[in-house]
């Protein structure tokens, strides 16, 4: 789509159906095998094995274990012709074994094996970036008519494989990567969510003109950002050519491990979710991949009732640009809004009493010998007492906020949070920083109009009981934009999950799904009354998980990145050595690089075109061989694997970009 003609449709989006009443996009069915996709089937959840496709029966253990789990269809790579033959004899394994779960062949870069695989499975996975190309990362310039001459090309190669797909009835996934688009579409569109659906609308073309409708596409990529865009203007893009509505799969790319690879996850597939899209999804977890199932279950039956939700006020014009990364316009109160980092604020009102000892739960420890406080990565900036009296001198790095009666009385120590009518009634605040809690019902009337006169240093925190969450607080951010109100929101959630797994989930994709559209100035979480603490030391551990997932959901989201960010691949039948284990070592020896972020890859297929933007990489290239990347460039080739890690820290120390763990 060319830019022009993208600015006249932001306001017309397309891209979902409604952006506060809950609805699933409608898509055609797809079928496959046993199990159909789309339409109006459950949104599906699945995953890949990583045990060599060569050892039949390893895989087939492994893919049990997923199908135990929850996996609807196994997907298994296969680099080569001979793994693609031994698909057969997984199938048949695990159709003796009494399990007819649907299995998809992962290709890249192999026609050959795409086309034997079709005949044997029920669906193959191509990736437009490497189907019919081998990329050399030249920039080319094109003329129409060498384009065209590309585009013939690539027709040429894929047209006998939807052939096959027709006769044999096998589904297909056009999973385009972030990471790994083809040169033709870097040269003429760069690595941009544009070129991204471009990528796949090359083939699916061709599917259309064959009347194959067997299809399936995804928009993977690393940065949650991107892969939110590439999905969205698909969809869009879809609509405007009035192409089929193909059902979506939704993955975040290299997600990693942890509690790091269910958040940047939540952020990028539930984002998505929130607004109706996705039919099948896929965690990818540098984690054995049963891991991966109980995540996605979470993720999509969190809107099994949501059709139900409380209403709220539809959007007739979309004031925000839903393509592209712009954040809220609004003004700097204190260390708020404008270009500040997003702020961590945690919640402290439910504790007692305070000990110093307390606040190194939010990255703020006290050195007695020093007579200091010292400050983590993670330090929040504000901590919210309540009704609490401030219990000593805080350090530099954080400060207090109170509810509004009790700050009057200690007004030089901290920060008042009010309620509307405190802020309706009263006229004596502070003149550096003040909060006002408030929720979408609240505003019209006389406090609309005091917001939009407002000249005071005022940050919103902004609060919903609506299940349907985060398209309430963003439709409340939408009239503050509309009513150009520009005090700057700090987005307030309250959870009762006592599952620690979902409450990750659940936060990242309600927080970071307005962060991800530049909305929102800071976060804090608080447990809900349901939640009962056995004790303090529990109470604490709460409001340490809070603290880090909060600082988390701004980094997935990218923006704010206080962390080494991994880009690891889940690992697949190519990986050459053991990624869980290699992760854990890289991430021991460097995960105090605050924005450094690494790519560690298990092969040297796909491994360098799927690091994205990594820094730095460290990719398998042969038995016992890591060859480092410095961005997209090889430094180092063939390093034993023993030495890897060391070479791999000589490179960051060579850059300058090194410093000692504190
Ligand atoms: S980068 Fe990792 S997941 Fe991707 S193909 Fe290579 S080993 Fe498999």
């Amino acid at each position: 789509m060319e830019a022009t003609t993208l600015a006249q449709n932001i306001h017309n989006f397309k891209y979902c159906q409604s952006l506060t009443q809950y609805q699933r996009r409608k898509t055609i069915e797809v079928k496959i095998g046993d199990v159909p996709l789309g339409g109006d089937n459950p949104i599906r959840v699945q995953s890949m094995t990583t045990i060599d496709t060569m050892d039949t029966i390893g895989t087939v253990e492994q893919s049990i274990r997923m199908i135990e789990a929850g996996c609807e269809y196994v997907r298994i790579t296969a680099p080569s012709l001979k793994e693609a033959q031994n698909l057969e004899n997984i199938k048949k394994e695990l159709r003796l074994r009494g399990y007819h779960t649907p299995i998809v062949a992962d290709i890249h870069f192999t026609p050959n094996a795409a086309e034997l695989a079709a005949k044997i499975v029920e669906k193959v996975r191509i990736n437009p970036g490497n189907y019919a190309d081998k990329k050399r990362f030249e920039l080319i310039e094109y003329t129409e008519a060498t384009y065209q001459e590309e585009l013939d090309r690539i027709r040429e190669k894929f047209e006998p494989l939807v052939k096959i797909c027709k006769e044999y009835g096998t589904a297909m996934r056009i999973g385009t990567n972030h990471g790994s688009l083809s040169d033709r579409i870097m040269s003429r569109y760069g690595d941009t969510p544009f070129g991204m659906v471009e990528s796949a609308l090359e083939f699916l073309r061709i599917c259309e003109d064959m009347n194959y409708h067997q299809i399936v596409l995804s928009m993977k990529a690393s940065n949650t950002q991107i892969m939110v865009q590439a999905y969205r203007l698909l969809v869009q893009k879809l609509e405007e050519e009035g192409l089929k509505p193909y059902p979506l799969h939704l993955g975040v790319t290299e997600a990693g491990e942890a509690e790091d690879g269910r958040i940047k996850s939540a952020v990028g597939i539930g984002t998505l979710l929130e607004d109706g899209l996705g039919d099948t999804v896929r965690v990818s977890l540098t984690e054995d991949p049963e891991a991966e199932m109980p995540v996605g279950q979470k993720l999509v039956n969190r809107y099994l009732n949501r059709p139900n939700h409380a209403s709220i006020t539809e959007i007739e014009q979309f004031p925000k640009n839903p393509f592209d990364y712009e954040r809220r316009n609004t003004r700097e109160v204190l260390n708020f809004g404008k270009d500040n980092v997003p702020r961590v604020m945690a919640d402290f009102s439910r504790l007692s009493s305070y000990q110093v000892e307390d606040f190194k739960a939010i990255g703020h420890t006290y050195l007695p010998a020093l007579d200091k406080w010292g400050m983590s990565d993670h330090g929040a900036d504000y901590v919210y007492l309540g009704e609490n009296p401030v219990p000593f001198m805080f350090p530099n790095g954080l400060k207090a906020v109170q509810s509004y009666d009790t700050w009057l009385e200690e007004k030089d120590e901290s920060y008042p949070l009010c309620s509307v009518p405190d802020y309706l009634s009263y006229d004596k605040f502070s003149d550096k920083l003040n909060f006002l809690s408030l929720s979408l019902k609240d505003l019209g009337g006389k406090l609309l109009k005091n917001l939009q006169e407002e000249k005071d240093p005022w940050v919103l925190v902004i609060k919903t009981d609506n299940e349907h969450a985060m398209p309430e607080l963003r439709r409340l951010i939408f009239s503050l934009i509309e009513n150009k109100i520009r005090l700057p929101v700090l987005i307030h959630r309250e959870y009762a999950e006592a599952d620690p797994e979902q409450w990750q989930l659940f936060a990242s994709t309600d927080i970071g799904g307005l962060l991800i559209d530049g909305m929102g100035d800071g976060a804090m979480l608080s447990p809900s009354n349901e939640i009962v603490f056995v004790n303090r030391d529990s109470e604490l551990e709460y409001l340490k998980q809070a603290n880090a997932l909060a600082f988390g959901i701004l980094q997935a989201a990218r923006t704010r990145m206080t962390k080494t960010e991994y880009i690891s691949c889940p690992s697949c039948g190519r990986t050459l050595f053991d990624l869980q284990e290699t992760t854990a070592m890289i991430r021991k020896r460097t995960d105090h690089l605050k924005g450094i972020k690494i790519g560690i890859m298990g092969c040297i297929v796909n491994g360098p075109g799927e690091m994205a933007d990594a820094d730095y990489g460290y990719v398998g290239s042969g038995k016992g061989k890591i060859t480092l990347y410095r961005g997209k460039e090889v430094v180092k080739r063939a390093v034993a694997s023993e030495k890897a890690v060391d070479k791999l820290i000589d490179l960051i120390k060579e850059d300058g970009n090194w410093i000692e763990r504190e």
